[in-house]
Formats: structure tokens, C-alpha cells, sequence
């Protein structure tokens, strides 16, 4: 039976004889075989061998040869393949592959084809797809988590590359239910914790008050103290990371500097002591905190990321009486994409699964959207001035007032006709 997939830029068939040279050609580039099993030169005899064996049913049943089909585009040009194997579990399920030449890729058109084929099957009777893809191969990695599939496991020294070279790769499946829910149903929603769970901001104001009421008198006039000390923490910040500690010496530093030397030590004391309470103060947990997440938990997996010092986020989650809503509680040391790809990468999720909800913009929004996962943006009244997000950041996101409007904005976002 003639098979055709045509989707916006490319065509599915069957492979023929005649495009053995192109498939020859494009199996031999180096850049090719970088993650693939065969020897290069990929002779034209091997490609007329594969095509001559591959043009089996579609699906294969699991006792079935893989079929091997061509990807090109309306004019007929051979941009790569695109394989259907057996999946010796059972026929439910099929393993995937593919490869695009070199002078096609960096378009999207592997993105393009996988969701071809995977519409093509799931309209059948085929439950999952499976596909292996070396841990080197970042772009096609992108493919996959981009479409949605799962990352299920790893196999380590799974292949054997030409060159005798063992490689690992990540096992992806795609279920039928994956495939049929909606663009926005997150697998997962991550809570930022100061000022989105518990209050935060208020003690680094006051605290930063008390500095300017003690330190003033003891420096020259017509200095401004509170932008002096936000201009040490600035300074300090590479060096001694977010919370209170590194608050805390800032404030000592700027002491001594805007004094030039002359701060008497029991204002020093002091200023250690509004450290030392600040880092002993209970947790003081915002409106309906516990509510929301009960009821975000019920339909979610749901994680804690927070950024500071180990020792006083770990007590603040601990007395906070919330830790046992979160599968998995991240404190790292600065909230930026990388972080975030790292995160969700372990979390086993695809970043179109993935949504963070949290009160600053510069790092629980703007990071999370660069790496195409979703963001809420609760804003709180105080905001530490490096936090400010650059005005001209240009993204769109969503905002609620309160944390409690979250349940409902979930609900919403889920049942929303995905574009
Ligand atoms: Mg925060």
C-alpha cells in the first residue's frame, strides 16, 4: 500500500531503490556517524541492501523487519530516514530513529518528521514510542525532550561506534496518553520559597533600616548609606553567594569602609546580631500557602528551588512544616538557565512539562522561559533591589496577584485549546 505523510514542509514515503546514492552520501558524512553504529564509507551496495529490506508493514509487528522510510521535501530531495522498528515487548509498541543530512539540519524538520510519524501511529494501534539517543548527541536530545517524550533511563555503554568507542544513551518513550493531552498539562510545578511561600524580603528591609540608622552617624554626610551597602553586597555577590551570611558581612564590610575605619566595635556587634536573628527567626508562611499546595499536589508533582545558603534555607524548609509536599527540594546557589536545564534534565521531564511559579522575574521567570519551560510570575510588595529584572526582557507570562488564584490558573491553562 502507498504510504504518504505529508506534513508543512517535508513528505514521508518509502525509500526506493533509486535514492540509495543520496541515502549512500548522506550515511557517509563523519559528522553522521559521529553517534551511529555503521561503518563510513556507507557504500551504495549497503543502501540499496537496507532500502531492498525495509519496506515491510507499518507498524512492524515485533517479529517484523524495521522499516526504513524517507523524509523529503515537496520536490522530492532526500533530507534523511526515518526508522520504525520492532519493539521485542510487543507489538504495542515501536522504537524510532532518525537521521537528517548535515546540509538539512538546524531547521526543525527531525522535530517536524517525529511528529509526523507519531501522529501516523498513535492513530493506529500503536501505544508508545521508543527511541535511543546518545548522551553526546545534544540536538537530537532537544528533538525528543521538545516533542514531549520521556526521558525513561540510561543505558550505559549501550553501542558500539565504528571506532570501537563504547557510548551511553537515553532511553525516550512517548505513550498514546503523553501524545493526547494537552500542550500545557505540566508534570511538574516548582515553587520558588522566599516571598512566594514565606516571607523573606521584610527581614532584609528592616535589617537594612536598622544599618542605616546605626551606620549613618558614624559616616560623613551627603553619603547614601543604603545604596552603599546594596553596592557591597553587588560586589561581594560572586564571592559569597545569596542569604543572610553573606547579608550579614556585606553589612560589616560596608561599616568599616563607610567609616573609614572608624565604626565602634559594639555597632559591629550589632550588626552581627541582626545576622544572627535574622537567621533564627521562624518561618513565617504567606496566605493559604499550605492550601495551594495540598491542592496543586493532588494533580502534580511538585518541587521546591530555592537559592541561598544550604544551612538556613535547609532549616527554614524544615520548621516551615511544608517539605513533605515536595518530591524533590533543589537549594542552589544561583537560579539561571543552567541551573534550571540541569533541574528539569534530572526531573525527567520534557521543559514543555515544567513550570516554576515564583516571585522574582530576573531569576524564577525570565530563566525558566529561555529554555521553553512555563513560569507564573507571583509578585510580592518587596523586592531586593538585585532581583531587579532588566525593563526590556520582552517575554510574556503570566501573573497572579495570589498565590490561592494558582489552582484555578492551572485548571485553565490545562483545559485551553493548545495551539
Ligand atoms: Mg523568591
Amino acid at each position: 500500500m502507498t504510504l504518504r505523510i505529508q506534513t508543512e514542509r517535508l513528505v514521508l514515503d518509502r525509500l526506493v531503490a533509486a535514492d540509495a546514492p543520496a541515502l549512500s552520501a548522506q550515511r557517509s558524512d563523519p559528522a553522521i556517524g559521529a553517534f551511529q553504529g555503521w561503518a563510513q564509507p556507507y557504500s551504495v551496495e549497503a543502501a540499496t541492501s537496507l532500502i531492498a529490506s525495509a519496506g515491510g508493514p507499518l507498524p512492524p509487528g515485533k517479529d517484523d523487519a524495521a522499516v526504513q522510510l524517507a523524509i523529503r521535501q515537496p520536490d522530492g530531495t532526500l533530507v534523511g530516514d526515518l526508522m520504525v522498528g520492532p519493539w521485542p515487548g510487543g507489538a504495542h509498541a515501536v522504537e524510532i530513529g532518525i537521521t537528517v543530512g548535515v546540509s538539512f539540519q538546524g531547521r526543525g524538520y527531525a522535530t517536524e518528521a517525529v511528529r509526523a510519524i507519531a501522529g501516523h501511529l498513535f492513530a493506529g494501534d500503536i501505544q508508545k514510542l521508543i527511541a535511543y539517543v546518545a548522551t553526546g548527541n545534544a540536538a537530537s536530545l532537544r528533538v525528543f525532550d521538545r516533542i514531549g517524550f520521556r526521558r525513561e533511563g540510561l543505558l550505559r555503554d549501550s553501542y558500539r561506534l565504528a571506532n570501537g568507542e563504547l557510548v551511553d544513551e537515553v532511553v525516550f518513550g512517548l505513550t498514546r496518553s503523553d501524545w493526547s493531552r494537552p500542550a500545557h498539562d505540566f508534570d511538574i510545578i516548582a515553587f520558588d520559597a522566599d516571598d512566594t511561600l514565606w516571607q523573606s524580603e521584610d527581614g532584609f528591609h528592616h535589617a537594612e533600616r536598622r544599618f542605616v540608622e546605626l551606620v549613618a552617624p558614624h559616616v560623613s554626610t551627603g553619603i547614601d548609606v543604603k545604596a552603599a551597602l546594596t553596592a557591597v553586597e553587588r560586589k561581594n555577590l560572586h564571592v559569597l553567594g545569596y542569604g543572610v551570611k553573606a547579608f550579614g558581612l556585606s553589612m560589616v564590610e560596608a561599616a568599616i569602609t563607610l567609616s573609614d575605619g572608624t565604626i565602634p566595635a559594639p555597632v559591629i556587634a550589632q550588626l552581627v546580631e541582626i545576622a544572627r536573628a535574622m537567621l533564627t527567626e521562624p518561618v513565617h508562611l504567606l496566605a493559604d500557602v499550605p492550601e495551594v499546595l495540598e491542592a496543586v499536589g493532588k494533580t502534580h508533582r511538585i518541587v521546591l528551588i530555592t537559592k541561598g545558603d544550604l544551612v538556613h534555607q535547609s532549616a527554614k524548609i524544615e520548621t516551615s512544616g511544608l517539605a513533605h509536599h515536595f518530591s524533590d527540594i533543589e537549594i542552589v546557589m544561583e537560579k539561571d538557565a543552567a541551573t534550571y536545564s540541569r533541574i528539569i534534565t534530572r526531573l525527567g521531564v520534557p521543559p514543555s512539562r515544567f513550570c516554576m511559579v515564583g516571585n522574582s522575574v530576573r531569576s524564577d521567570i525570565l530563566p525558566v522561559l529561555a529554555l521553553g519551560a512555563s513560569a507564573v510570575h507571583v509578585p510580592y510588595p518587596l523586592l531586593w533591589d538585585l532581583e531587579e529584572a532588566p525593563a526590556d526582557h520582552g517575554r510574556q507570562f503570566a501573573e497572579l496577584e495570589s498565590l490561592s488564584q494558582l489552582p484555578a490558573w492551572l485548571t485553565a491553562s490545562t483545559t485551553a485549546p493548545s495551539e
